[in-house]
């Protein structure tokens, strides 16, 4: 290690801020939001730096410091943006024994930048010892990738905390493991998901336990978005690299499941070749048991949990079971096909709504007003819907949409595999016909479907569409 990682407390305490560059504002910025009064030493400044400057705390004096200057300071920053300029004034704030970071030129400084992430009061410092400030970027962006947004929010409920555990817990090792129990429980991820009533209720329920086993009681039902991995939400990401087991059903690809953590277990629910998928009570039930187990439980859907993923009967059980469920958003088949064949889903010219509908209802119809659906300018997206294609042609052609209306299959949409195929709501029943190879499909029926990247389509049924 090169250099010495520390953390100063510059609350109440001065810093001198060298120069008006970009960087040195950047400095400045930084000592305020640790609390220092800044003196900010520069000829001249951008309309940025004069607004910097006005805030409360700041003090900008034109020219370079005097040896005086730094008297009492306890941290000098130097950014120029002149080699000379930047030397002399390191040289001045090392003679009043100041320590002092000088941007860009390590033989100069007392000590120097790390990369910063910052969430409230937790700060990351990535230092590489001035080997590669790229390098420590690139450390930083993938640490950034899987801490939460609010990680901050969970030190200020732990510093709230912390003398009344002190005082109910005098032994420290029942104080650490109340701690641990807190942060990387259900409490700890009911602050991390925003929703600070339901820590409180888990904070007391684990205060009131500490005696008994590790208690449990958190399910997070994470949408995956439509297959292309790169289309998983952070939160998403975050969650499977810390879960203990993961549920999933056939809409979820391996190359999905191979971004989670290695070590968790995987349990497939969906349908099998021949046999029907798991039935959902038995799916509830083992979410259950494995969360009551002190699992770290994802329950992991295609698309998004609440559209027509069943995630809403998943959640509602869990919660009269008394643990929490947490739904993680996913982009949705919908929008990920319809973004990745190139149909804007509405459009000023074309469609001024768009409907998600079932193609395959309770009893298998589909359940829809066609009526009130049949509407040149809305786009119709029809999840689950080659085997009722035929009947979603005949229906909204009944009611009122011409043959000719555009419509568009995307298969297996967002992955490798994908497959586009282009016809009318005429022969929308011969192309879904041709639909035999597999995978998920969804049908885009509207105007918009004629503004297709054809040059993706493999099976393009024009002689209708002319
Ligand atoms: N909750 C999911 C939908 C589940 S219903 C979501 O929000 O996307 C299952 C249906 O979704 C499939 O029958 C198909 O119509 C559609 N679907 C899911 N993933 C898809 C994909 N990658 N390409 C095309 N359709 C998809």
């Amino acid at each position: 290690m090169s250099h010495f990682p520390a953390f100063f407390d510059l609350k109440g305490k001065a810093a001198i801020v060298v120069g008006a560059t970009p960087v040195a504002l950047e400095r400045v910025r930084l000592a305020l939001a640790a609390g220092a009064t800044v003196r900010v030493f520069a000829d001249a400044l951008s309309s940025e730096g004069r607004l910097l400057v006005a805030s409360p705390g700041v003090a900008w004096l034109p020219g370079a410091p005097a040896i005086d200057d730094f008297e009492r300071a306890a941290l000098a920053f130097v950014a120029t943006g002149d080699c000379d300029r930047d030397r002399a004034a390191a040289e001045t704030a090392r003679a009043a024994g100041v320590p002092v970071n000088v941007a860009d030129q390590p033989e100069l400084c007392d000590f120097i930048m790390p990369a910063i992430i910052r969430r409230g009061d937790v700060a990351i410092g990535i230092s590489t010892g001035g080997a590669s400030p790229a390098l420590a970027r690139f450390i930083r962006e993938a640490i950034e990738r899987v801490l939460p947004a609010r990680l901050g929010d969970l030190a200020r409920f732990a510093a709230r905390l912390r003398q009344r555990i002190k005082d109910l817990f005098p032994t420290p090792e029942t104080r650490r493991d109340v701690w641990e129990r807190l942060i990387d429980g259900p409490c700890g991820e009911a602050v991390l998901a925003g929703r600070p009533a339901e820590a409180r209720r888990h904070l007391l329920e684990l205060l009131n336990r500490v005696e008994q086993p590790r208690e449990t009681g958190v399910v997070h039902i994470v949408g995956a978005g439509p297959g292309d991995p790169d289309l998983l939400t952070v939160r998403a990401l975050q969650l499977l690299q810390k879960a203990d087991v993961i549920f999933y059903d056939e809409l979820i690809g391996p190359e999905i499941l191979d971004q989670a953590r290695r070590e968790a277990e995987r349990v497939y629910v969906g349908k099998q070749k021949g046999r029907h998928g798991q039935e959902q009570p038995d799916i509830n039930d083992a979410l259950l048991a494995a969360a009551r187990a002190g699992k770290r439980v994802v329950r992991l859907k295609g698309g998004d949990p609440f559209i027509f993923g069943r995630g809403g009967e998943e959640a509602e059980y869990l919660e009269r079971h008394g643990l929490t469920a947490i739904v993680v958003p996913g982009v949705t088949a919908a929008l990920g096909c319809a973004a990745a064949v190139g149909i804007p889903l509405t459009h000023r010219d074309y469609a001024s709504s768009v409907t998600f509908i079932s193609g395959h209802g309770r009893d298998g119809a589909p359940l829809a007003d066609w009526n009130g659906l049949a509407r040149k300018d809305r786009t119709i997206v029809v999840y689950m819907g080659l085997t009722a294609a035929a009947t979603v042609s005949e229906r909204l052609i009944a009611a009122g949409l011409s043959p000719a209306t555009p419509a568009a299959i995307v298969a297996r949409g967002t992955r490798r595999d994908q497959r586009l195929s282009l016809g009318t709501l005429g022969t929308l029943p011969d192309l879904a016909l041709r639909q035999s190879d597999g995978g998920p499909a969804l049908i885009i029926v509207g105007e918009v479907a004629a503004l297709a990247k054809s040059n993706l389509a493999e099976n393009i049924n024009l002689e209708a569409a002319a």
